[in-house]
């Protein structure tokens, strides 16, 4: 059985406690890969190379930084095909999502930083009449903790990682236990790109034992983090004493609010992505949607028939628009929902069963499903369920769209389609969401901060952000 390793100090490792956690294939259910089950030990090990690591690489050029992560996001590109089809088979996604976004984005993310840091500046302060003047240092923090959950697996650990290095930190990174797989992967290529031994170490392991000794571990300063809101409070309640930096990007239950006077068929054809993408595995998907009366029907009747011709299948197939979900708990947990839609007065419009698939019948497929519901309050419309699952009610006016929309403790990101362009900046404005699109979703520039509100986390990404977030600014004040 292939065994994946941790990466540390520029080496491939067993664990040191030599145990080892089974990795599913989504797709057939079966175990196909071994996993270390890493303990506080092989952390320390990881801090201990990273802090060793951490003078010289802060002390490299931009211009050096800069190469090297150009070199991994290239050597990405070079093997899009092998990290695809390893992105597929360890989450079950479809190969042609793999190959055309998590991948290619994983790369971006590495070219943008590498661009990125080499235009990074600080502010400056004249302080009039004072004869003082003011300008910021911002100096790497040391090494950083990264942790990252199973949805997008590479792109969103490269989203961390990229920012982390270009600024100078070295790095205890853990992808999530489900999907291990590309993050293995780029060890590998970080040693061909010469990233030199212990600026990155991967680690892998279970959350609350592996995850939790990086959060846990006194010297690591700083921790950004990315996945469920309950992991994300808990681990502020452990960060919190010791006074690191947070970063939480966690859960979201987005509302996409559709008005009759938008672009219609544009409207239809992104709400069906924005809904089932990856198997309603993205933070960002428009969970809950809300439709003007006036067109509700018509919507209704138009959506189910998209859905139902949405093709749930093997991820490696061309055809495939919905894979696996990610694992068989994860399957349970969506399905569960699922089964409260009647005690909660919602109405299961279309799908709802799990899926046999010829040829890979112990997978985790599930229909593409659309719940009508009654109550804005009902726990279908609160609670993130994570799979393809959305609810649908429809509204009348603006102020009650308003209120549905902001009506959930989440605050990740929106979706307006309306051609009405003060209608839109209305909305935009009032609504508690880190992210607005309009007319559009899940358009991303790298540049532009990403992050949430309320429940949905602390801080933002991206950008300028994210290198400020991965540097410590000084001000130092100069009398002339
Ligand atoms: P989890 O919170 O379960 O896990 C995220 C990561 O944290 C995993 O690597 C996990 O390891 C690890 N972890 C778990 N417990 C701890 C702990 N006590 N200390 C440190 N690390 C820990 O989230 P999921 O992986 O289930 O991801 C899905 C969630 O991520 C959804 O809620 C989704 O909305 C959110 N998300 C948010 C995004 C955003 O940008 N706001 C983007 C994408 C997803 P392990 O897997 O081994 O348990």
């Amino acid at each position: 059985m292939k065994k994946i390793l941790n990466y540390i100090n520029g080496e491939f490792k067993a664990p040191t406690n030599n145990e080892w956690i089974d990795n599913y294939n989504p797709s057939n259910g079966e175990v196909y890969s071994l996993i270390p089950n890493s303990s506080s030990d092989d952390i320390e090990e990881a801090y201990k190379a990273a802090a060793k690591a951490f003078p010289k690489w802060s002390n490299t050029t931009l211009e050096y930084r800069s190469k090297i992560l150009s070199n991994i996001a290239n050597l990405i590109e070079e093997n899009l095909e092998e990290f695809a089809l390893a992105e597929a088979i360890d989450n079950g996604k479809p190969l042609s999502l793999a190959k055309t976004i998590d991948i290619p984005r994983a790369s971006s993310n590495f070219q943008f930083f590498a661009h990125a840091i080499t235009q990074f500046s600080s502010e400056a302060h004249e302080s009039v009449g004072l004869n003082a003047f003011n300008f910021t240092l911002r100096t790497p923090i040391g090494v950083v903790g990264c942790i990252s959950p199973w949805n997008l697996p590479l792109y969103l650990f490269s989203w961390k990682i990229a920012p982390a290095l270009a600024a100078g930190n070295t790095v205890v990174a853990k992808p999530s236990e489900v999907t291990p797989m590309t993050a293995y992967l780029l060890g590998k290529l970080c040693v061909k790109a010469g990233l030199p031994n212990g600026v990155l170490n991967i680690v892998h392991g279970l959350g609350h034992t592996t995850g939790q000794a990086i959060v846990e571990h006194e010297k690591i300063k700083a921790i950004s983090f990315t996945g469920g809101t309950a992991t994300g409070a808990s681990i502020a309640r452990t960060a919190a004493p010791m006074f690191k930096k947070l970063s939480l990007e966690l859960g979201g239950k987005n509302p996409n609010l559709i008005f009759a006077d938008c672009d219609y068929d544009k409207m239809l054809n992104v709400t069906l992505k924005s809904s089932f993408a990856n198997q309603g595995q993205i933070c960002l998907c428009g969970s809950r949607i809300f439709v003007e009366r006036s067109i509700y029907y018509k919507f209704k009747t138009d959506f189910i028939v998209k859905t139902k011709a949405l093709k749930v299948g093997y991820p490696i197939d061309p055809d495939t628009n919905i894979g696996a979900l990610v694992s068989k708990p994860h399957l349970e947990k969506v399905k569960s929902y699922i089964d409260i839609a009647e005690t909660e007065g919602g109405t299961v419009l279309c799908g709802g069963n799990y899926v046999t698939v010829e040829g890979y019948e112990n997978g985790y497929y599930l229909e593409p499903t659309i719940i009508e519901v009654k109550d804005a309050n009902c726990r279908l419309n609160q609670e993130e369920i994570f799979g393809p699952v959305v609810t649908i009610m429809p509204f009348d006016t603006d102020e009650e769209a308003l209120a549905l929309a902001n009506g959930v403790k989440y605050g990740l990101s929106s979706t307006i389609w309306t051609n009405n362009l003060t209608r839109s900046m209305q909305l935009a404005k009032h609504l508690h969401a880190g992210i607005v699109w309009i007319n559009t979703w899940l358009m991303r520039d790298l540049r532009t901060p990403f992050g949430g509100v309320k429940d949905s986390g602390v801080g933002r990404e991206g950008g300028v952000e994210a290198l400020r977030f991965f540097t410590e600014p000084k001000n130092i004040c100069i009398k002339y």
